[in-house]
């Protein structure tokens, strides 16, 4: 078997296409949306994202507002900023990149941040709305997985699914969104016992786990669906001395021989965190004006 290579940067693409569109239609009413994203110290990784969702923000005809701060930002200057964000009303979608300074306490700015303005979907409100079954907003990166998933088999119930990683922001919305499509769900982690039979009871296996390709191939069900999620940078000696390349989590030559659908590191569920991020907003825009979400994914299906 040669598995489909599920296409996330088209996806993502399409997804940004529809989401200009209905942007622009509010746009004409005088309603632009808006998303702030504050970033604290220069981490280079951060600031590189930061950029990007700027770029697509502006690109889509959303309102981007960027707030840098210096690394030695303290929590009370932080939460000040996020309490005058809550209180804008030219801002919809507030994003504090992290990780922040470890004189801040994450948990505290994103419990600070209005959950009807929580685009990240981090705060405890939110997952507790997706938990519990209610619409809320969605993590952009287990959101941007489903329509992945989607995006090859609309139907999921019955299905059984192995998430492997329970982290916040990614695991555990991920086996949520799966139990909320009648998926059997399995979350998998460090302690997990015979990881690799667990993984072989999948017929969709999502990995979020930061090792590089540690999911090999005869770990996969013939005919699954493999969502790799991992983005590990790693020594790439063939192409020179001290280079490096990015891989996924799923050692994907071997897994795309027995899967039926995978994605690949990069162009896979990377470039779906920031049009889920923007969907998210887009959302956000359209509660705030007492407005319906227009369709632009199969997530409203
Ligand atoms: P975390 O480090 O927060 O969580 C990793 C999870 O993997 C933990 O639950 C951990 O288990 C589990 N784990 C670690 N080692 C093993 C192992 N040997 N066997 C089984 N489980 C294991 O990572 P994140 O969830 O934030 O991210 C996971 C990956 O996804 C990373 O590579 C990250 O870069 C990437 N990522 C990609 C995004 C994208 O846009 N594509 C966005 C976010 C993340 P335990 O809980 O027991 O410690």
């Amino acid at each position: 078997m040669s598995a489909t290579i599920i296409d996330g940067k088209a996806y993502a693409a399409g997804l940004r296409t529809r989401i200009a569109k209905a942007v622009g239609e509010l746009s004409r009413e005088g309603a632009t949306p808006g998303l702030a994203v504050v970033l604290v110290g220069e981490d280079p990784a951060s600031q590189i994202y930061v950029k990007n969702k700027a770029r697509q923000t502006a690109e889509v005809g959303m309102n981007s507002f960027e707030h840098k701060l210096p690394a030695s930002t303290s929590e009370a200057d932080l939460l000040a900023l996020v309490a005058r964000l809550n209180a804008d009303p030219a801002v919809d979608g507030i994003l504090v990149q992290l990780p922040l300074p470890k004189q801040i306490d994450t948990q505290k700015v994103i419990e600070a941040i209005d959950p009807g303005k929580d685009v990240d979907g981090f705060h405890p409100i939110n997952a507790g709305r997706l938990m519990t079954g209610v619409p809320g907003f969605v993590s952009c990166t287990p959101l941007g997985c489903l329509l992945l998933i989607r995006s090859v088999r609309r139907d999921l119930a019955g299905l059984d699914a192995v998430v492997v990683g329970r982290s916040n922001i990614v695991g555990k919305p991920m086996a949520q969104l799966l139990l909320s499509q009648s998926c059997t769900v399995t979350t998998a982690h460090s302690r997990t016992r015979d990881l690799a039979e667990v993984c072989r009871r999948a017929n969709i296996l999502v990995a979020a786990v930061g090792r590089p390709e540690m999911v090999r191939g005869d770990w996969v069900k013939p005919g699954a669906i493999v969502i790799d999620v991992g983005i590990n940078r790693v020594p790439n000696p063939a192409a020179g001395e001290g280079k490096t390349k990015v891989v996924g989590d799923v050692a994907y030559e071997e897994a795309a021989k027995v899967a039926s659908a995978i994605t690949p590191v990069p162009g896979g569920v990377g470039p779906m965190t920031i049009a889920c991020l923007l969907r998210n907003t887009l959302q956000a825009a359209c509660l705030r004006r007492g407005l319906s979400m227009p369709m632009v994914d199969a997530a409203q299906a």
